[in-house]
């Protein structure tokens, strides 16, 4: 029996490895759903004609190819998730749209192969919890998370001391700090090893990507921020590490291919092909690694702050941090003001209280208020 396979972001650069990995492994997947904003309607055309699927759910009204039933709309990716059965719902969407999503697939009781870690920042503790009360099943597709998965496999959790994210350091690893406050968006989004979304491309370059996987670690694994460590590896060779109590340390290694953890989190527990390029051990060496320099990372430090109060203030992070990253790429914000925009929408909105998903989603509305607000005065 193939498995049914509904993908929420197929046009976007995980959607579409994950296409690529599906490709390779006809016998095993069915795409049953896709979806997208719409707006890239010819790559979206394509996608349909070949994986001709049940169901397209797009933001806008794309013309598409007759076939599929059609769901449109500004709901088009929370309806999908309610009306479609499928085994594995691939969450792919960018920012804080996943949120939403991640929450109610976490409801199906089908397995949920997670790339939005912003659902988790925002929303960690009621989507791993329905998740558990549901019996739906949390892959992760971070590359970080996917390593720590694999590292755990077999082993007794509580013996685990820390588990420690490795980072690239991004393209101003070694810019001169004074030089940043002018680095453009078209810099920011020249990653030295990956090639990914815009988004998540700047979150890279400020770091505020491994602030958003420390968050997101602390949800699918379940260990407080003290156990969940940083260290700069700028040849990405070493995907993350878990360190036990009696001094062993594992590591998961590979290319930087996002084709390996999504091909591990659509077919765990088998391992099956996903098409990346095997793994170059000598021209990856030396593999050096490195403390973070706070300096230059403050948002890495603030997501850490966040973490501590749990609930509120992850939420506002993350909101903060997608509106100022909006900004600096349409050229209204300078790179250092993103932030100053995290940290000031913080400072504003601390006293809230988060007790549910609708307290989560009203605080991301007011945060996203905020933070434009905030724009203004950071420029
Ligand atoms: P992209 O920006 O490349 O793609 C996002 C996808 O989501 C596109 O299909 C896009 O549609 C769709 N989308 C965006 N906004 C909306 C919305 N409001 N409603 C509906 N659909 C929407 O992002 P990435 O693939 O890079 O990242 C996706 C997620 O995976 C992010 O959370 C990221 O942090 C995470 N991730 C990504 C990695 C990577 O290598 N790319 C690595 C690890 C994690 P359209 O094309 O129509 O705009
Ligand atoms: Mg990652």
């Amino acid at each position: 029996m193939k498995q049914r396979v509904c993908i929420l972001g197929s046009t976007g650069s995980i959607g579409r490895q994950a296409l690529e990995v599906i490709r390779l492994n006809r016998d095993l997947f069915e795409v049953v759903a896709i979806s997208a904003t719409g707006r890239n309607q010819r790559l979206l055309a394509l996608q349909v004609e070949e994986f001709q699927p049940e169901v397209v759910a797009t933001l806008l009204n794309a013309e598409l190819p007759e076939g599929p039933r059609r769901i449109t709309g500004e709901n088009a990716n929370e309806r999908l998730i309610q009306e479609v059965d499928a085994d594995i719902y691939l969450i792919a969407l960018s920012g804080t749209s996943g949120i939403m999503p991640s929450y109610l697939a976490a409801k199906t009781g089908r397995r949920i192969a997670l790339a939005n870690k912003e659902s988790l920042v925002a929303a960690g503790r009621f989507i791993t919890e329905r998740a558990s009360l549901f019996g739906s099943e949390i892959i992760p597709v971070d590359s970080e998370h996917s390593a720590i998965f694999q590292c755990l496999l077999g082993q007794d959790t509580p013996k685990v001391k820390r588990i420690i994210l490795t980072a690239s350091g991004g393209p101003f690893l070694r810019r001169p700090l004074n030089e940043l406050e002018r680095v453009s968006p078209q810099e920011a989004l020249e990653h030295p090893l990956w090639s990914m979304g815009p988004k998540i491309t700047v979150d890279s370059a400020t770091m505020m990507n491994k602030g958003l996987e420390v968050i997101e670690a602390r949800w699918l694994f379940n260990l407080p921020g003290e156990k969940i460590s940083v260290v700069v590896h700028p040849q990405g060779v070493i995907h993350s590490m878990v360190e036990f109590e009696d001094g062993a340390v594992l590591a998961q290694m590979g290319s930087a291919d996002m084709k390996i953890p999504i091909s591990f989190a659509l077919g765990f527990p088998f391992r099956i092909e996903s098409g990346a390029s095997p793994l170059e051990l000598t021209s990856g060496s030396p593999l050096t690694f490195e403390d973070p320099d706070p300096q230059r990372f403050p948002l890495l430090k603030l997501a850490y702050e966040a973490l501590e109060e749990e609930t509120t203030l992850p939420v506002i992070l993350n909101t903060a941090n997608e509106v100022a990253v909006e900004a600096f790429l349409s050229g209204r914000l300078p790179f250092t003001g993103i932030a100053e925009v995290v940290k000031r929408t913080m400072d504003v909105l601390s006293a809230r209280r988060v007790e549910s998903m609708e307290d989560v989603m009203a605080l991301h509305l007011e945060a996203q208020k905020v933070a434009k607000e905030m724009l203004n005065e950071a420029v």
